[in-house]
């Protein structure tokens, strides 16, 4: 995707040789138009697969699902909760994952009545590095009985070992762009 790629070259800052920040528009302000564009990239990607249901995890995650089930017949999208507010009764799925930015474990958690055993998940989140995330997600569609259809990535930092971890429990992953490196802070992008 050459407007995201544009993108992340020209106002990603890169965090100690370690975080690609991107909050002007994908983690804080958000370009709704790149947004779409993203969707639309994701429904071709994924347009030999019956899609019924978007999941992804808070907050990152949310924009870009909800645009992307624009392009899947609006299908529901269903957002992982990393607390569960007091108001919230239901029985849930939940899975633990190690953050990556925050170097802490939490458990993510999605109502029981959000997953049925037939649903066609495709996940989708704003960035793979160790996969922990993408693996808590595919372990509460699972434990729900249903089928995980692929992971869509906007950004992959290719040098950590997430699309290992989620290909091995044989779940296809695709990327929009792909991160080879971090260069003396500069980033360096997978043609
Ligand atoms: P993983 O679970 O694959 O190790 O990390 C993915 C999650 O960590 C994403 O949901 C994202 O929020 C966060 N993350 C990992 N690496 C980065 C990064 O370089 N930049 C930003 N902004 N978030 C990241």
């Amino acid at each position: 995707m050459k407007l995201l790629k544009e993108k992340i070259l020209r106002e990603g800052i890169v965090i100690d040789g370690k975080i690609l920040k991107v909050d002007s528009f994908l983690n804080h302000q958000m370009d709704v138009q790149l947004f779409n564009e993203i969707g639309k990239e994701f429904r071709e990607r994924f347009s030999n697969e019956v899609v019924t249901k978007i999941i992804t995890i808070e907050a990152s995650g949310i924009g870009i699902a909800c645009m992307a089930s624009q392009h899947f017949g609006n299908v529901p999208v269903v957002f992982a909760k990393k607390t569960l507010g007091a108001n919230i009764v239901d029985e849930t799925y939940s899975s633990d994952v190690h953050s990556f930015t925050k170097n802490q474990c939490y458990k993510v958690k999605i109502a029981k009545r959000f997953i049925d055993k037939d649903d066609k998940v495709l996940i989708i989140d704003d960035f793979l590095a160790n996969g922990c995330a993408a693996l808590g997600l595919i372990d509460i569609v699972r434990q729900a009985g249903a089928g995980v259809v692929g992971v869509g990535i906007v950004i992959e930092k290719g040098f950590q070992p997430g699309r290992k971890a989620v290909e091995e429990v044989g779940i296809r992953v695709e990327s929009l762009a792909i991160v080879e490196k971090f260069d003396n802070n500069q980033v360096i992008l997978k043609e």
